[in-house]
């Protein structure tokens, strides 16, 4: 973390998980364990249909309620979808845009997370952009080559005055809900490279501003290690973030780092 140039941002994705109550229940824990520091920013990607309850559930703290997905059109016959301005108009302040299950499972593109990421940034949402390798591709070498691929396609004709507005979460899809996490020097080595690209691509000032998280079974052990790195800037968080005692110890780790 470089906390002159950049925040930090600790989101926890609930994934498909919690009901209503079950998000009360998180809600009533996590509250107290919140440390005062204002250092990181702490966001959660609910499930969508929680998400107006979480927005009122999480008021006045400094927990911000973030969307799983987003549409890239802002209406029509898209039945089962949500809409940028629909989301917004809910409370929601980010989105996870082109995580490697939605890539997955439901035939995301990078030219599909381009267009979400306009989306989002025309309704006033923040993206949370994932990207990230396959074990092939970091077995074969192509690591780098392949994710400053993926990151200049995700910001296609993104301007610079709405890059303050961008998070990217580093995400290798072999440490997703694996238990396998990067090692610290992998995720930074890989993080500094996001950077870089961002500066090819914009300039150094974008570059040394832009947040970059790390994403891939991080927790409460390894995340002061992690967080360390001088290129990652918080993490985006699944099966830790479900256990608000875990979460908070997250968010406390990236409050305590220099
Ligand atoms: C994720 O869903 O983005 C994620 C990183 O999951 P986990 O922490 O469970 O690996």
């Amino acid at each position: 973390m470089n906390r002159r140039y950049r925040k930090t941002v600790i989101a926890g994705n609930w994934k498909m998980n919690k009901t209503l109550s079950e998000t009360q229940v998180f809600a009533e824990e996590l509250r107290p364990l919140l440390s005062r520091s204002k250092w990181c920013d702490v966001v959660l990607c609910v499930p969508a249909i929680n998400i107006p309850n979480a927005v009122r559930l999480f008021k006045n703290t400094r927990v911000a309620i973030a969307a799983q997905n987003v549409h890239f059109e802002d209406h029509g016959a898209f039945t089962g979808e949500l809409s940028a301005a629909m989301l917004r108009e809910q409370g929601v302040k980010y989105a996870i845009i082109g995580h490697s299950e939605r890539r997955q499972y439901y035939g995301e593109t990078d030219f599909t997370v381009n267009r979400k990421v306009h989306a989002a940034l025309q309704a006033g949402i923040n993206p949370i952009i994932c990207v990230g390798e396959s074990l092939e591709q970091r077995e074969l070498g192509v690591t780098l080559e392949y994710i400053a691929y993926q990151v200049k396609v995700a910001l296609a004709g993104v301007p610079m005055e709405k890059m303050r507005r961008i998070i990217l979460a580093y995400e290798p899809i072999w440490a997703i809900g694996t238990g396998q996490t990067a090692t610290a020097q992998q995720a930074g080595e890989v993080c500094q490279s996001i950077r870089t690209v961002i500066r090819k691509l914009y300039d150094a000032r974008v570059a040394r501003a832009v947040t970059i998280q790390y994403g891939g079974s991080m927790n409460a052990q390894n995340a002061a290690e992690l967080l360390a790195q001088p290129d990652i800037d918080g993490g985006l968080i699944g099966g830790a973030s479900l256990k608000a005692a875990d979460f908070a110890e997250i968010i406390n780790a990236a409050n305590q780092e220099t």
